[in-house]
């Protein structure tokens, strides 16, 4: 079945659109900052293929899966016809990660060492290189994924050394639920050890994104550095499946 987006649909998306867009020309325009170093992120989990469709034809380039079939489907359904970036955003469950390799650009959730060095035995059986961030537990919530700010940097100079792996950058979490101070204070933490590692200037390993900030606290994330905010629900609507579901602690 075709399913048809109705109007009253598309301009809610539209209004949301338009209303995060907004909020970020303005926090680049506050903090001194050039808007185009600053991405939107669309996050995708649950989300009709329709509402996606719309937010594409409106020129939005990027998308963030959480789940490997997702990823593979809302591959198969875009690609040829909009062409939009990739990145996963998930845990990997079991096999999953043959499933995310072919189709994802970047996989920002890498916070272990096996999990690197299984991704670049992959990566050169298949003979392909990819783009990852380490995710960094900012929080220090146990419950929330990602190495801790301590150990950021010995996984960095480790998964350095994989060929097969290009470590792009820093990706968090952060919290939620929480007060605006908190949450900056790990958009802080994220950038300091940003420009440590920059600053290392380690072979193999570049700098360049930065991904951090929800639609909560998307301000705070701009004004402490943030290149990607991550947004689903602002844009698209309440889920039905909890985030539990895509957080699956073990
Ligand atoms: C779900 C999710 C988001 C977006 O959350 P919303 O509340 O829908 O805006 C951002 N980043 C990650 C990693 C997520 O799993």
């Amino acid at each position: 079945m075709n399913q048809q987006i109705s109007e009253s649909q598309n301009s809610f998306i539209e209004n949301n659109l338009n209303l995060i867009h907004g909020r970020i020309k303005k926090a680049c325009k506050k903090s001194g900052r050039n808007p185009e170093d600053v991405r939107l992120m669309l996050v995708t989990k649950t989300v009709p293929a329709e509402f996606i469709r719309f937010a594409l034809e409106s020129g939005e380039k990027l998308l963030g899966e959480n789940v490997a079939s997702e990823l593979k489907s809302n591959y198969t359904t875009f690609h040829a016809e909009y062409n939009p970036e990739f990145h996963f955003i998930g845990f990997f469950g079991d096999d999953e990660m043959d499933t995310v390799l072919p189709y994802a650009d970047c996989i920002q959730t890498i916070d272990r060492i096996d999990l690197a060095v299984e991704m670049n035995r992959k990566l050169q059986a298949m003979d392909m290189q990819k783009d990852i961030l380490i995710q960094v537990n900012t929080s220090r919530k146990e419950s929330h994924f990602g190495i801790s700010p301590e150990h950021a940097i010995g996984l960095v100079l480790k998964a350095a050394k994989l060929p097969s792996i290009n470590i792009k950058g820093l990706m968090t979490l952060g919290v939620f639920d929480t007060t605006e101070e908190k949450a900056r204070s790990c958009f802080q933490l994220l950038k300091n050890l940003f420009d440590e590692i920059k600053m290392l200037a380690i072979p193999g390993v570049q700098m360049e994104i930065l991904s951090m900030g929800m639609s909560d606290y998307l301000e705070a994330a701009i004004e402490e550095g943030s290149t990607m905010i991550r947004i689903g629900t602002a844009i698209f609507g309440e889920r039905e499946t909890p985030d539990s579901f895509y957080w699956n602690e073990k």
